[in-house]
């Protein structure tokens, strides 16, 4: 699928160059890869400078709602009024909470608490109390263009225990972003995730990962954290996918909240942490779109 054009043809992409100075190079060293057995990117998963545009300003209001709720929340406060928040300063900056009505999440941000490891939903009657540590992941659609990242919150005395998880899933990010560049493998990211998390005395949720953003909510690829270096889709220039692994203080294992069909909770009810990053491999390495 990469050799239909030839040298001098309009390239692929809609950039209105020439093939043999836009993607030509790119698409003959993933033939390359692909040659030797390597999983790599279809062009769908390979963004456009338009799209990149699009989706880098969908991230600019993401990073502005979750550094405007980072002034807002606080101990007292109910998960469901930081819900409201997000929901009404995400429309004032002219976007959509991506959340909402997502196969039928009811709320537009996912709020975990604690021992809670991923798609929280905010309400009323779940009031943030001192030591609580929160993950509040924000997706954002912003002219038809997705961006999703989150963060994490510490209210009041948090525990040494806690603040010492928050803190390493935090330097996970880090850790991973250093393997994020092109012609690396999301493999690489999810190794070195992996070992940094062990080495830390934690565990990595296997269940759930990253995956493309951009022009749906939730692309290909899948990025694994569970993965071995070398191994997984080749990284290319123009990609977007997040970074997110959640780590857990105590085991990976983790359950469904069956009554509300959203929630998951670590298995053993020890904390669990996560921070999120939307991501784009460039030439020299990566930009992150929103954090
Ligand atoms: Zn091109």
């Amino acid at each position: 699928m990469y050799n239909k054009l030839e040298r001098n043809d309009a390239c692929w992409c809609g950039s209105g160059k020439k093939y043999k100075v836009c993607h030509f190079n790119q698409d003959e060293r993933i033939k390359l890869y692909k040659s030797k057995g390597c999983i790599v990117p279809n062009r769908s998963m390979i963004k456009s400078t338009a799209q990149i545009n699009g989706i880098r300003e969908s991230g600019k209001v993401n990073i502005e709602i979750l550094d405007y709720i980072t002034d807002q929340i606080q101990i007292g406060m109910s998960t469901g009024e930081i819900d409201r928040l997000i929901d009404h300063k995400t429309r004032e900056l002219g976007g959509i909470p991506a959340t909402l009505g997502y196969d039928g999440f009811p709320k537009s941000v996912c709020i975990s608490i604690n021992h809670e490891v991923c798609h929280g939903i905010p309400s009323d009657k779940v009031i943030l109390q001192d030591g609580d540590i929160l993950n509040v992941d924000v997706t954002t659609k912003v002219n038809g263009y997705y961006s999703d990242s989150s963060r994490m919150y510490c209210l009041g005395n948090v525990s040494a225990d806690r603040l010492r998880l928050v803190d390493a899933a935090r330097k996970a990010i880090d850790v991973g972003l250093e393997k994020a560049r092109a012609w690396n493998f999301l493999g690489d990211i999810g190794q070195a995730i992996n070992d940094f998390t062990r080495s830390m005395g934690y565990s990595v949720v296997k269940e759930i990962g990253g995956h493309g953003v951009g022009i749906e909510m939730h692309e290909e690829p899948y990025v694994s954290y569970v993965s071995k270096s070398g191994t997984e889709m080749l990284l290319v220039p123009g990609m977007v996918f997040t970074i997110e692994p959640m780590i857990n203080a105590g085991k990976a294992g983790v359950i469904l909240n069956k009554a509300n069909g959203w929630t998951i909770s670590t298995k053993d009810g020890k904390d669990s942490a996560q921070w999120e990053v939307t991501v784009l491999i460039t030439d020299s390495g990566y930009e992150i779109l929103a954090y």
